[in-house]
């Protein structure tokens, strides 16, 4: 004689609410680590460091987040660097 079990639908509802849940959290964490390696390092952008102010330089740039980091290149950065990414 066999017996069956009978399976739960309210059971497995909630099991698979729960495995939703936890694959849309596991995403959520993904997100920063990829927004991280999108910045070329400083020897691909062609960075420059300088000890004085240019007419073109980091602390004019639209990507300089002061006071030593930028949005495009790795840093530190200098702000009287430069770059081939430099943007008016
Ligand atoms: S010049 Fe280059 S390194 Fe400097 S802030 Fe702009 S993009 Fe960044």
């Amino acid at each position: 004689m066999t017996k069956r079990i009978k399976s739960n639908p309210l059971h497995r509802r909630r099991f698979l609410k729960r495995g939703v849940i936890a694959t849309a959290g596991l995403a959520l964490e993904a997100v920063p680590v990829q927004s991280k390696s999108f910045k070329a390092s400083q020897k691909v952008a062609g960075y420059i460091e300088r000890d004085h102010p240019e007419s073109q330089m980091c602390l004019q740039c639209h990507a300089f987040i002061p006071p030593t980091d930028c949005t495009h290149v790795e840093g530190p950065v200098s702000p009287w660097g430069w770059c081939n990414y430099y943007e008016d």
